[in-house]
This record gives C-alpha cells, structure tokens and sequence, in this order.
C-alpha cells in the first residue's frame, strides 16, 4: 500500500526519508499488483519512469529541487507526451507516440515530478463511464462491478487504488468532477483559460479545461500553482498575474455564503446523495458558515444546450484524422474517398460516431440556426443564472452527479441516461466556472460519493479553501478501498 497524499511524498523527499527511485519503484510495483484488476493505467513504461526519478534525486542532491521533485503523477491519456503513447484511449492514436509535450505536463515536468504512468479514459473523452475506451473498462477499486466514472476515470481510480498521490484528468462536461465522486477523491476543474490546452487532445474546445485530481484539496492546489500558467501557445489561455491557490487554505468558514440552489435538491437524487449533501451542510453549519436559498431555473436545459455545443465542436475537432497525417489509416480502400471513409469507420468507436453525427447535423445548413444557434443563446442564459446566485452568496454547494458509481454495463447501452446524469456537473462547464468534488459519504453498498463546490470566475482559492477547511473536520477523504 503507497498511501501517501501529494504532499506526504513531498515531504518525504524532502527530508530525504526517501529518494525520487525508490518511491517511484513503490509505486511501480503496487501497480504491478493491482492494476491489472482496475485497468487503470494503460501505458506504463518503467525505463522512462525510472529516468525522471533519477534525475529528479540528482536534482534533490544539487540542492535546487522545488516542492514537488520527485512526486510521482500519472496523467490522462488526453495529454500529449514526448516519448509516450498518446492514444486519448482511442483505436485512431493507438500508434502516436507524441513528438511534443502539452504545456500543463510540461510544467509539472519542469518541477521534477515523476511519470507514473498513462490513465485509461473514455475515448477522445466522450462518456461518463469510462466504458468507450479502446482498452477496455476500468473498475471502480471500490467495487470491481462498478464504473469508476468518466471520462477520467482511469486517473479517479489510480488515485483511489493509491497507485498514484495525485493524477491529471480533463473536464468538458464534468470529466473530472463526477469521476472524483465516484471514486472517493478530491478534483478541481479551473475557470476556462487558467490552464493551458496546448497539446491536450481537443474535445469540445470551448469546454476542455484540464485539473489536478488527488485525495485532498491542499493537494490539488499545490498542483493547480505549478500546472496554471499564460500560454501563448493557446489561443483562449488568460494572461493573468500568478495566483497563490493555498492562500486562503488557512481562512476559516465562519461567515462564507453558500448557496443551496433549489432545482438540485429535488428528487432525481438518490437518498445516499441526499444524505451526502446533508452531512455537508451540517459541517459547514457548525464550522460558522451561512447558507442562504439560490435559483438556477435554466439547470434543466443546460443537457441539451451542452450536447448539441459540444458534439458540434467535437465534430470539427475530429475531422482531423484523416489517415493522411498521422494515427489509424484503413489498410484496404479504392481511391482517396474511401481512405478517409474506412480509417474513421475503423478508427472511431461508436460513441465518438455518435457525437460526429450529431455535431455535423446541428451544424449543417437549415439547422444551424434551430440548434446550434439556439444552444449558444441557452449557453448564455445558463452562465446569468450563475451570476445572479452569485450576487447572494460566496460559493454554491450541489451534488456531482444524483446517484453513486453505476454498475458496468449499466449506462453503456442507454446514451440518453448517460447523458442526463451530467445534469449538475454541466452547467459549469457552459458558463466556464470553476468548481471542485469533494468525498462526502457513502452509499448503502459502500460506495463513495462527492459534492460540489461552485465558486465564480476566478475564485479558485476560494473553493479550495472551504474545501481544505471541509477536509480538516471530517474523514470522508481518508478512506481508501481495500
Ligand atoms: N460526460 C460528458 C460527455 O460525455 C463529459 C465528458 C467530459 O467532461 N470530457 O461529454
């Protein structure tokens, strides 16, 4: 068992109780023994880990490492990585190794932090489940017969196994969020534009914000500092001052606003989740904080406004592979047409088919304007309901998702389901907010579920300040599957 947070393993090497190899070989070999049951990780590679770890202990010995050398992460597939499979867990990259490095890697990699290895997803980040990729599912570690959310599901469920002190996922639509509940873990997706896309495989452009997942908030700020940073190399990255996200980890809850919005309180949440938020809002009642009635009456149609933005950007997005440049190419095809033809009907599984399909109708001539257009003015009126809540309170408090982890195979053949459980993680996305999952409690079968804390544009601190202060008097983020 490697059950040591983020911030256990910096200190650990630190005060040189441990090198960067020998934690690094602890890991790899817990991973040895567990992963195959989870399949979480899909691409290991120990001479390449071991290399970093070594120069991370040269690093610790020159005496200029920084706080997080030598800290062992594992990374969703999304990201591009020199000298990794970079596959977004799809059959069309199976064959890329990236030639180059996506900037929020890259600056983990710049502190010394240790590649663990390569976390299983949905493919190209397209489901809820984890249940699309191209490698096979991964399991809950709480319960082999579970999903462990999605899409990153593999980084929620190594960090759970602890295979990993901390991962990267990605969320567009609630990628990181639902599987952290899922999985018992704490995970922050920051406000659009904090974190740089550059070499993050392109979703749903306007959506795609990448994050820390760990088993802490102290964790994923001490991640979000060296991850967040101006890229010009994206073209919707803020150019903002460096921010400090540990800084209000330390402020009390007395006297913060938080707001309980009526339309996610209702009945479409199981009686475990109910409970989930009620043990929250008891904590932060004790813990001096106020908690004040909000409205967001558009929540209901932010699914469909979602489905139609993102499946249309996914579908420009994807018209990229072709054959031509790089991954999948059909090996049997008459003429050029027919290339581009058999490489994606080979290359792309059916959930990615589907999202094409209905990107390419809602863009097309005659519809653009009945859908489309019309998601773009739901978009919009989602993200003023926000603003309206926030001109009452501090931070909002929601469920991540209505129920605990579902059964494999369960929502894998019912796409509509699926979609409709991203009811209270997608609306964030659509107006750009941050917003973090904490542990929260259990279900009747033991199962882990997560809350939410939704902060406005730019109060990351905020959130991982109340959550940190959630953290310091309960133990639901403790626990750890057996
Ligand atoms: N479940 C959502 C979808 O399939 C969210 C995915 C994500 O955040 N990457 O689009």
């Amino acid at each position: 068992m490697t059950p040591y947070t983020l911030k256990q393993a910096a200190e650990l090497l630190q005060s040189k109780k441990i090198s960067a190899v020998e934690l690094a070989t602890e890991y790899l070999n817990a991973i040895d023994v567990r992963n195959p049951a989870i399949n979480g990780y899909i691409t290991l590679d120990k001479e390449l880990t071991l290399a970093e770890a070594q120069a991370a202990d040269e690093r610790i010995a020159q005496g200029n490492a920084s706080a997080l050398t030598g800290v062992p992460i594992a990374y969703k597939d999304i990201f591009c990585q020199q000298n990794w499979r970079s596959a977004c867990s799809s059959k069309m990259l199976d064959n890329f190794v990236s030639p180059y490095t996506a900037t929020v890697v890259q600056n983990l990699l710049n502190e010394g932090m240790v590649t663990l290895g390569r976390t299983n997803m949905d493919e190209f980040a397209m489901g809820s489940t984890n249940e699309t990729s191209f490698y096979g599912a991964t399991k809950n570690p709480w319960n082999l017969d579970n999903v462990p959310g999605g899409s990153s599901g593999g980084s929620a469920a190594v960090v759970a196994a602890r295979l990993a002190p901390a991962a990267l996922g990605s969320d567009t639509g609630g990628s990181i969020r639902q599987p952290a509940s899922h999985c018992g873990i704490t995970g922050i997706k920051p406000t659009y534009g904090t974190v740089s896309r550059f070499g993050m495989v392109a979703y749903a452009s306007s959506f795609d914000q990448a994050g820390p997942m760990a088993q802490t908030a102290e964790d994923c700020a001490l991640l979000l500092n060296a991850m967040a940073s101006f890229d010009p190399k994206d073209s919707t990255s803020l150019e903002r001052e460096q921010e400090d996200y540990t800084r209000d980890l330390n402020r009390p809850l007395t006297g913060l606003k938080i707001g309980l919005p009526k339309e996610y309180f209702g009945s479409g949440n199981s009686a475990d989740v109910q409970t989930a938020l009620q043990n929250t809002i008891n904590l932060l009642k004790a813990q001096g904080a106020e908690l004040v009635d909000v409205s967001l009456p558009q929540t209901e149609l932010s699914i469909p406004a979602y489905y139609v933005l993102a499946s249309a950007e996914a579908s420009t997005n994807l018209s990229r592979y072709d054959g031509v440049r790089y991954g999948h190419r059909a090996a049997q095809f008459g003429d050029l047409e027919e290339m581009y033809s058999n490489t994606r009907a080979e290359g792309f599984g059916s959930e990615v088919k589907r999202r094409i399909m209905i990107g390419t109708y809602v863009l097309s001539h005659g519809y653009y304007d009945a859908y489309y257009l019309k998601a773009q003015k739901l978009r919009r009126m989602v993200a003023n309901d926000f603003q309206t809540a926030f001109a009452q309170c501090d931070l909002i408090l929601a469920p991540t998702a209505p129920t605990a982890a579902p059964k494999l195979g369960e929502l894998n053949n019912d796409p509509v389901q699926a979609y409709l459980s991203d009811i209270y993680t997608i609306a964030v996305n659509l107006a750009g907010l941050p917003a973090l999952t904490l542990p929260a409690g259990f279900s009747a079968e033991k199962m882990p579920i997560g809350v939410q804390l939704i902060g406005n544009y730019f109060s990351e601190a905020k959130i991982l300040g109340a959550a940190h202060q959630i953290q310091q008097h309960s133990d639901w983020h403790t626990h750890a599957p057996e």
